[in-house]
């Protein structure tokens, strides 16, 4: 039987037409405030400007806005916090993106952490983090939390499956693990100290490439019916795992591109306007033990 393509591409579009309502249905219930999405970009790595860019039009397909704001290369931690600070303090937006990663001399981890927990709709926060891996409420890392929508949408069975995790970034790899456990997946996560990798990644039902290595996942390491979710993306169209050789006797795969990435940018916008809800809905009736 031919592999199921899972097709980002096409799920990020009925999402987003979702979306479109629901920004319309916030601008209806707040006479006619819309959610914005605040993005930072320190430096000027091409790559990471691409990416910004294709964030703000995807607010722009689904009616909401966004903020760019742009910094220098030089930019400080300390600087860099105080901007942060500012959009945590600022209610006009409802999400914040730092785009990873920021030059070598800021630290990222306290950039990061510095976003408030309901704005961080990239989900890069530890706190949020730690909701998430304790089955809290709290927004997912937006490429994690797109693969399991992806994964949720093609019905792929997850429960009691060996899934195996190739790489341990904080954005992905350990995020994606978190996500694939509570989901009661068998998981094992792997990195560069992993040894017998080709045989771990044998025993996978479910294979996540996440190592940002041009097809570094061979082939051969991978067994018939496996599903692969492939993050990486490389010039020529390929990504972290060999896909080619291996689509005819997979179960299911994620195409390059047209996969993973598509669904990273509309989780994002998603969980935006999950929290432009939130701040629509207003504060509810202060618990019990807080009430006058
Ligand atoms: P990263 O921070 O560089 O992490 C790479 C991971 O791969 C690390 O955990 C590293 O292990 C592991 N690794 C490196 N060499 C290895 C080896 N020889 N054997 C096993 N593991 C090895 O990368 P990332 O940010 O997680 O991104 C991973 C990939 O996903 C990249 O291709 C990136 O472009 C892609 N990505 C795509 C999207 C999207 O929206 N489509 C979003 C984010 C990332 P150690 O921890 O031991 O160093």
């Amino acid at each position: 039987m031919a592999a199921t393509v899972l097709d980002g591409k096409r799920l990020a579009r009925q999402i987003e037409n979702e979306l479109k309502h629901r920004v319309a249905r916030i601008r209806r219930s707040t006479g006619g405030r819309i959610p914005v999405l605040a993005t930072i970009l320190v430096g000027d790595d091409p790559a990471s400007a691409t990416y910004v860019r294709m964030k703000g039009n995807a607010c722009k397909r689904v009616g909401m806005d966004s903020s760019r704001i742009l910094l220098p290369e030089e930019t400080t931690t300390r600087e860099l916090l105080a901007e942060i600070d500012r959009l945590n303090d600022d209610p006009r937006v409802h999400g914040i993106l730092l785009q990873h990663p920021v030059p070598g001399h800021v630290d990222e981890r306290a950039c990061f952490d510095r976003i408030s927990t309901g704005k961080d709709v990239d989900g890069v926060t530890a706190h949020g983090f730690g909701l998430m891996a304790m089955g809290a409420s709290a927004y997912g890392a937006a490429t994690p939390a797109g693969i399991m929508k992806l994964l949720s949408h093609y019905q792929i069975p997850l429960e009691g499956r060996n899934a195996v995790v190739v790489g341990r970034s904080p954005i992905l790899g350990k995020p994606m693990a978190m996500m694939l456990l509570n989901a009661n997946a068998t998981v094992t996560i792997c990195h560069s100290r992993t040894r017998n990798l080709s045989c771990i990644v044998r025993a996978a039902d479910i294979v996540v490439g996440a190592v940002g290595r041009r097809e570094f996942i061979r082939a051969d390491w991978i067994s018939d019916n496996a599903v692969i979710i492939d993050a990486g993306y490389h010039p020529g169209s390929v990504g972290d795992v060999e896909l080619s050789a291996v689509v005819r006797r997979c179960a299911a795969y994620t195409p390059v591109p047209g996969g993973v990435g598509p669904m990273t940018i509309t989780t994002l916008i998603a969980q935006t306007v999950e929290s432009a809800e939130v701040d629509a809905a207003g504060p509810g009736p202060a618990p019990a033990n807080e009430r006058g």
